[in-house]
C-alpha cells in the first residue's frame, strides 16, 4: 500500500534495524524503545490493524506467533516478554499497519 510507512519498511524502501524477515513477516526494532529489548514484528501483507483480521488470516496469524517467539527465544528473553498490539485511536496506533509490539529484557510494569 502506496504511503503505508510499515509496508515501505516491510519493503526495504525505508531502511530499519531487521532482526528477521521471510516471505510473509518482516521484525524490527522499534525506533523509540519502550524496554530494554523492544521489536516489532509486521506482516508484509497490508492489514490495517487487528480489527480488520478475517479467519482467512488464522495460518499467518499463527505464523507470526511462531516467528515471536523464536525471536523471544534468541533475544534471551528467558524470564518472559510482553506481546502489544494497539488499534484505533483510543489505544495509541500511531501506524494503521498491524503490528506486534514485543518488550522484555527486564522486569516490567504492569
Ligand atoms: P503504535 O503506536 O502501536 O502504532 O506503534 C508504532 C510504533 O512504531 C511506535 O512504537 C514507534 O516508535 C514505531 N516506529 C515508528 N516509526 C518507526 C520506524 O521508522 N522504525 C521503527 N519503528 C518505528
Amino acid at each position: 500500500m502506496e504511503d503505508c510507512l510499515f509496508c515501505k519498511i516491510a519493503a526495504g524502501d525505508i531502511p530499519s534495524k531487521k532482526l528477521y524477515e521471510d516471505e510473509q513477516v518482516v521484525a524490527f526494532y522499534d525506533i523509540a524503545p519502550q524496554a530494554k529489548v523492544h521489536f516489532l514484528v509486521i506482516p508484509k501483507k497490508h492489514i490495517p490493524s487487528a480489527a480488520a483480521l478475517t479467519e482467512e488470516d488464522g495460518a499467518l496469524l499463527g505464523h507470526v506467533f511462531a516467528v515471536i517467539a523464536k525471536l523471544a527465544k534468541e533475544q534471551g528473553l528467558d524470564n518472559g516478554y510482553r506481546v502489544i498490539s494497539n488499534v484505533g485511536e483510543d489505544a495509541g496506533q500511531t501506524v494503521k499497519h498491524l503490528h506486534f509490539h514485543v518488550l522484555g529484557g527486564e522486569k516490567l510494569p504492569v
